[in-house]
């Protein structure tokens, strides 16, 4: 009786042992299925771009398993490109103080703690993140990018000037052209903290960087203009052209009006001589030197050059447009309608444009930086 009651306890003393150790062990393995599961749901959400169902999911497999640090990462991702930029911060920012982190998962972090100090716009925090990528991977090219441009966004240009020296050599693209405009905005931000004549200071050094950068000229002109020294405005637009005919068209607007402003024309006109001789299909060129021989009062002269546009580009429109006006001063009336006729049969032009070849952004006057997608030196004319 006792043997039998002793062995009976005995069964039921391993039965229960046996039913904690089943517990013990498989409970945390089915929690553990559970999370990965809701964790590559979260994942085929996210790429299948459901934001919702993936924080949601998401939050499931992190609070199911709080070991899952790339749970954590992309839940503070999603939050930042749903805008709750303060959440993001503060899931990304509570990961760092964690121990058990991987050299990987760290840097992943704070690239993650990066971009969102950047859409916050707190671009002092991004960058002392960027510090503390570099300090654990010196050549992160990821970093250095994008220290580059959040210097460029808090406008501290002469770091980033100095940045893109290293970066260029690192990639091997170095462009004297971008230090130049890095000049230019430089004296940009100077003038507007009122400092014009410091302003011109650096558009010249931009010049002595990049001889044809037609940002620091046209600054230039403008700034002599602002300050009613309208000689000094056409001579910088004057020494522009002579430097880069090329790209000479980009100051004719501001040489027209300047020209109209002091009414007088020495230089410019040999200027734009110099222009047409060396890029002879500047047709632009023509009319503006066309323009200064009615203002002189020479309209034969006027009438010839739009006349050699013609017959090198008769679908050019102004040139007929401005020999209808020419023919008509000069009594011509027959030839002037001869040529309004001719107008109308030809092809409509478009007035020329700006527009940036990386996101087809499109403007009026010409940039040197897209104000769309923030890319320097993208633009061309159509
Ligand atoms: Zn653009």
């Amino acid at each position: 009786m006792q043997d039998s009651l002793a062995f009976i306890v005995i069964v039921l003393v391993v039965i229960v042992l046996a039913a904690l150790v089943f517990f013990v062990t498989r409970r945390p393995e089915r929690r553990e299925d559970d999370a990965a599961a809701d964790y590559a749901a979260g994942l085929n959400y996210l790429v299948s771009g459901d934001l919702n169902l993936a924080l949601r999911k998401l939050k499931d497999a992190a609070r199911k398993d709080t070991n899952n640090i790339d749970a954590y990462i992309k839940i503070g991702d999603i939050l930042r490109s749903m805008g709750h930029l303060d959440q993001a911060i503060k899931v990304h920012r509570d990961l760092t103080a964690r121990s058990s982190l991987t050299p990987v998962q760290r840097l992943q972090i704070l690239r993650a703690l990066v971009q969102d100090y950047e859409a916050r716009e707190r671009y002092d925090l991004a960058l002392q993140m960027v510090q503390k990528i570099l300090a654990i991977k010196k050549d992160d090219l990821w970093a250095k990018e994008k220290e580059l441009q959040l210097l460029e966004a808090s406008g501290e240009w002469e770091k980033a000037a100095d940045i893109y020296k290293k970066l260029s050599k690192l990639k091997d693209d170095f462009r004297k052209s971008r230090l130049a405009l890095y000049k230019v905005e430089q004296g940009k931000k100077v003038r507007q903290a009122g400092d014009e004549k410091q302003s011109r200071v650096h558009f010249r050094e931009a010049i002595k960087i990049d001889p044809k950068c037609a940002a620091a000229y046209l600054e230039l002109s403008d700034s002599y203009l602002r300050e009613n020294r309208p000689q000094e405005a056409i001579r910088a637009l004057e020494k522009f052209m002579a430097a880069a005919p090329e790209k000479a068209d980009l100051a004719f607007s501001r040489a027209k009006e300047l020209l109209f402003k002091i009414g007088e024309f020495g230089e410019i006109e040999n200027v734009y001589q110099e222009v047409i001789q060396r890029s002879p299909e500047n047709w632009a060129a023509y009319l503006a030197l066309a323009e200064i021989k009615e203002k002189k009062g020479e309209l034969d002269q006027a009438i010839n050059l739009c006349q050699q546009i013609l017959q090198k580009n008769p679908d050019y429109r102004p040139a007929r447009e401005y020999l209808i006006r020419y023919f008509h001063r000069s009594g011509k009336d027959q030839l002037a309608v001869e040529q309004a006729l001719a107008l109308i049969n030809t092809e409509q032009n478009a007035k020329l444009k700006y527009r940036c070849t990386r996101c087809g952004h499109v403007e009026s006057e010409p940039f040197w930086r897209c104000p769309q997608c923030h890319q320097w030196e993208t633009v061309e004319g159509v």
